[in-house]
């Protein structure tokens, strides 16, 4: 039993900090507000191998684990490059084909996600079902061979930027009840397809859209894996989800702290830092020890997910995720708050951090439905909904 991280791990992080030191917030933030992707960071990040770190080998990834992914993703976004696409590319759409996808699946788009050349985004929210994901009604039929998928979908990310949406739909023969997901691979350039970009109010490279299909049609290869199966193809991907989910927000938590101790130990305005009054100290440092648990939690998850054990792994992520979204929250506030005026500067950039602190809250799944997995999943609780 180790509570550090092994040598490798430790270097990686070293060695993506460094990367990303070369970009930081200031790059993010410019190509945010001018309505550009990442490219340049994206493209460089996939040569170096970070991009596919957690994706087997035979296909141009570097044979690690999601704790490597998750690891990649905390140092960019503690370097201040949060990229939500991380969660969806190589941890879920990469998870999922490399456990699941056909071996033409495989060829086709695992060493593109690798490198960084293919972006795949991820669609299983609905507007009508929203968290509960048993309504879900996207529906895929046969006509001959091929299938024809119909249904629509929201918030989706990175549509802009993707070469293709791994879509959670179901089959005819399963359209109402429990879900029983069936899973389709859909190039964005695929006749029909239609992506209608969602105004938001975050500073942010990764857009949202909603997703219109009508009688979309779609080879018979497009579904991913055996259709009895899709349940097992869906949750393959939540837990690395989450797991990515709580590195974005414990590594976007550390940015925040540590641009607030930067300016609490320099500012001065009664004759010493603003840093040694406790009204300030404090919760710095509460936000320290409660960044350090969430932390511990998420590499215990990666390291239950990647031991195999995918049932303690549902647990540990569900409760990183809730402690580094809370976390995350916590130390946007209190980095605005130390920065006073500045804070809401936009040469500083936390105050458009506020709004994308509160993302991981929200999503992949939210706070209140992670507490209702622990009341009753680990406390034995009677479902309340
Ligand atoms: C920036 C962003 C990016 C996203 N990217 C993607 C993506 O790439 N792919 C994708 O598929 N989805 C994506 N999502 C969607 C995201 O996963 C959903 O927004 C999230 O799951 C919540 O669903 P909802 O918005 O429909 O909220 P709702 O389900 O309508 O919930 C609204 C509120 O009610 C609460 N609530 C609901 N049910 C219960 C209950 N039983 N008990 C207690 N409280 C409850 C929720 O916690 C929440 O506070 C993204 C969302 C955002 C904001």
């Amino acid at each position: 039993m180790s509570f550090t991280e092994p040598a490798e791990r430790v270097a990686l992080r070293e060695a993506v900090a460094g990367f990303a030191g070369d970009y930081g917030a200031q790059y993010f933030q410019r190509k945010a507000r001018a309505g550009e992707y990442l490219t340049e960071l994206w493209a460089a990040a996939g040569k170096l191998g970070y991009l596919g770190v957690n994706l087997p080998e035979e296909f141009g990834g570097g044979g690690g684990g999601i704790g490597d992914l998750a690891a990649v993703l905390e140092e960019l976004s503690a370097a201040g490059c949060p990229t939500l696409m991380m969660v969806v590319s190589p941890a879920i759409c990469g998870t999922v084909l490399a456990r699941f996808g056909t071996p033409e699946q495989q060829q086709r788009w695992l060493p593109g996600i690798a490198s960084g050349q293919s972006i795949l985004a991820f669609a299983i929210t609905e507007p009508d079902a929203g968290s509960n994901s048993h309504n879900i009604t996207t529906t895929a039929r046969r006509d001959g061979a091929d299938w024809l998928l119909t249904g629509r979908k929201t918030f989706i990310s990175g549509v802009d930027v993707a070469d293709a949406v791994l879509i959670v739909g179901r089959t005819e023969d399963a359209a109402t009840g429990r879900l029983k997901p069936a899973l389709f691979v859909v190039p964005t350039d695929t006749a029909g397809f239609e992506a209608r970009p969602i105004e938001m109010d975050l500073v942010s490279p990764d857009h949202q859209f909603g997703l219109f299909l009508d009688d979309v049609r779609l080879p018979a290869d497009a579904l991913v894996g055996d259709p009895d199966s899709g349940l097992l193809h869906l949750f393959a991907g939540l837990n690395p989800e989450r797991i990515m989910a709580a590195s974005l927000a414990t590594g976007s938590a550390r940015h925040a702290l540590s641009r607030a101790v930067a300016y609490a130990n320099e500012r001065e305005v009664w004759g010493r830092p603003i840093g040694a009054h406790q009204g300030l100290a404090h919760p710095l440092a509460q936000v320290k020890v409660e960044l350090e648990l969430a932390r511990l939690m998420t590499q215990k998850a990666a390291a239950l997910y990647d031991s195999g054990d995918d049932a303690g792994a549902g647990e540990a992520a569900n409760m990183a995720k809730y402690a580094a979204g809370e976390v995350a929250v916590r130390a946007v506030d209190q980095a605005v708050q130390t920065l006073g005026g500045n804070g809401l500067a936009s040469e500083y950039g936390l105050g458009a951090a506020i709004a994308t602190s509160r993302l991981g809250r929200i999503a992949p799944v939210s706070r209140e439905m992670v507490l209702n997995f622990v009341a009753q999943h680990s406390l034995g609780l009677p479902k309340s909904y």
